[in-house]
């Protein structure tokens, strides 16, 4: 039998990935930093390039899924983006089933980055043999999944368990890009740290004037070489980033709470912080919540599309 092909995209906000599976082995994979200027219609062209280089590269004539892990609201039943937040406003208008279509003859998925992540790690990571997950992914934005007694949330709209980046945390607190005032998202994410360190009253006026140098890898180096500034930033994140996880576990009752993205490089600093506050806080007579790790990274997203391209009809 001739080997299964299925192109995976993830479309970050900073950096798009794509990877080659064959028979659910990640063979391959191109990452680029996305166009700056967050445009759907031209940034195809360049993913078309990267899609055909995988293909010609491994020798691969046949794909029999492409799938998109986007950054937005999306309907998986008709392949469509329903609402953006700043990045690929454009995705909204175009008939992206047509592109795959035309271009590979290849069947076409797309869901919520956050959610295929989710599915990703579900499967095939951190939280195989669970059937009740919520996985937070932090890094330009803060997204979110659930698996709720072994089935993907979707909800009336496709956006149940998504929006785990606009929990509100402080309902006074910073306007978020979604219009709505203190989210999780506008407290604590990258694309908000320059505003955090600027707006913040107890940081030196130093370390605000290199505000635009900053971000979580380098706020997680200084503080960890004794910053106190650095320190701050660092410790009021985790915080948030901990009332954001009990919220969770409050509305969505899991199993397992993972954590995800490029800033749970730091995991050994975060995971124990939230793991306390978890123990403090939350709610929950029942059963310990396990606070755990990624164990796909970077491709947890690429994994889901997987699974959701070959594999979805079994659930
Ligand atoms: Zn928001």
């Amino acid at each position: 039998m001739s080997p299964i092909y299925i192109i995976a995209i993830d479309l970050g906000g900073t950096i798009t990935k794509i990877g080659l599976f064959e028979d659910g082995k990640l063979i391959d994979h191109i990452k680029m930093n996305s166009r700056p200027d967050l445009n759907m219609a031209t940034s195809l062209p360049r993913i078309e390039k990267s899609i055909n280089l995988l293909m010609d590269s491994n020798k691969v004539d046949h794909l029999s899924g492409i799938g998109i892990a986007f950054p937005g609201l999306v309907n998986n039943k008709e392949n469509t983006i329903i609402s953006t937040n700043a990045k690929y406003d454009d995705g909204v208008n175009l008939n992206l089933e047509e592109w795959a279509r035309s271009h590979w003859n290849a069947p076409f998925y797309i869901d919520n980055d956050a959610r295929l992540a989710t599915i990703g790690e579900w499967q095939y990571g951190s939280g195989k043999g669970y059937d009740s997950l919520v996985m937070m992914t932090i890094g330009t934005g803060i997204g979110s999944g659930v698996i709720m007694n072994g089935k993907i949330m979707y909800g009336k709209h496709f956006q149940a368990g998504s929006l785990g980046g606009h929990f509100v945390i402080d309902y006074k607190g910073r306007l978020c890009s979604c219009g709505n005032k203190g989210c999780v998202e506008a407290l604590s994410s990258s694309a908000f740290l320059r505003q955090i360190i600027k707006d913040h009253d107890a940081l030196s006026p130093l370390f605000k004037s290199q505000s635009q140098n900053y971000n979580f890898k380098t706020i997680f180096q200084l503080a960890e070489q004794g910053n106190k500034d650095a320190q701050i930033v660092r410790d009021e994140c985790i915080e948030i980033w901990g009332a954001a996880v009990i919220n969770y576990i409050h509305a969505y009752d899991p199993e397992i709470v993972i954590l995800g993205g490029g800033v749970m490089n730091s995991y050994n600093i975060i995971v124990p912080h939230i793991e306390k506050r978890v123990a403090e806080y939350a709610w929950t007579p029942s059963e310990k919540v396990t606070v755990a790790t990624s164990s796909l990274g970077s491709c947890a997203a690429l994994y889901g599309l997987e699974y959701c391209l070959t594999k979805k009809d079994r659930i």
